[in-house]
């Protein structure tokens, strides 16, 4: 069994000070939470609220991070660093970072592997925008960015990966993706994992759904047998929104 897991993307949003005051509410929010959380704050944010969440099963990630260990990349983060201040997840290869910041698939790749190399588990993000998906062409799309994400790593790294699914077009617009036609994606990356790493392994891979998750869409993302969480960017914002979510039922 895959254990959910929902994550937050804060995305360039909150101070330090705004993120303890959300990360303190969560914390009272989710005592009680059956899914995997993980909050991903600003990288100056990491401390304090991985200070706030000590003692609890609440994670913490970062958005981004740099390929290399150390080096004269100057405004860049390296996996030891996050490392050392304890942070468990790192988003690679976001859409935004993809857009505004020309992520490549090669570039995405050396961020997979450094992150696996330095016991960082990579949230690997992938979709298509909305022409490709006009062109019909969203599967092989998909596809090609989880083949070249996961190049030159074998069964044995890839346990610990999650795959976000998230389509361009759903993300803060407030347009989701049918809970099918994401079912539908999320199990064709699936059959490719299934075939580039087994099907033992690609069972256990978790995939998430992210693009304008809010609370009301939550549960029909959940109940889809290959969907196993939720990236979460807007909604993650306020305490009570992203509790809600965290905290979803199936029944
Ligand atoms: P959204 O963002 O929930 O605001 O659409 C999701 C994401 O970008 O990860």
């Amino acid at each position: 069994m895959r254990k959910p897991i929902i994550a937050a993307n804060w995305k360039m949003f909150k101070t330090p000070e705004e993120a303890i005051s959300l990360v303190n509410e969560l914390k009272r929010l989710l005592s009680q939470v059956r899914a995997e959380v993980v909050i991903c704050p600003p990288f100056v944010d990491i401390p304090g609220v991985m200070e706030a969440l000590r003692g609890t099963d609440l994670k913490v990630g970062a958005q981004n991070m740099h390929w290399e260990a150390e080096g004269a990349y100057t405004g860049e983060i390296s996996p030891p660093m996050l490392r050392a201040l304890g942070c468990t997840y790192v988003i690679i290869g976001h859409s935004e970072r993809r857009q505004y910041f020309n992520e490549t698939d090669e570039i995405v790749n050396k961020k997979v592997r450094a992150a696996f190399a330095h016991g960082l588990k990579p949230i690997l993000c992938v979709g298509e925008t909305l022409e490709e998906r006009e062109a019909g062409i969203t599967a092989s799309r998909v596809e090609g960015q989880v083949r070249k994400g996961l190049e030159h790593l074998s069964s044995d790294n890839v346990q610990d990966l999650v795959i976000a699914y998230e389509p361009v077009w759903a993300i803060g617009t407030g347009k989701t993706a049918s809970a099918e036609d994401a079912e539908k994606v999320i199990s064709h990356i699936r059959q490719v994992l299934n075939e580039m790493f087994g099907e033992r392994i690609g069972a256990q891979i978790r995939i998430q759904y992210g693009g304008s998750v809010k609370p009301d869409n939550i549960k029909e993302l959940m109940k889809k047998p290959n969907i196993d969480g939720a990236l979460v960017g807007g909604a993650s914002l306020k305490a009570d929104s992203f509790s809600k979510i965290a905290c979803y039922s199936v029944e």
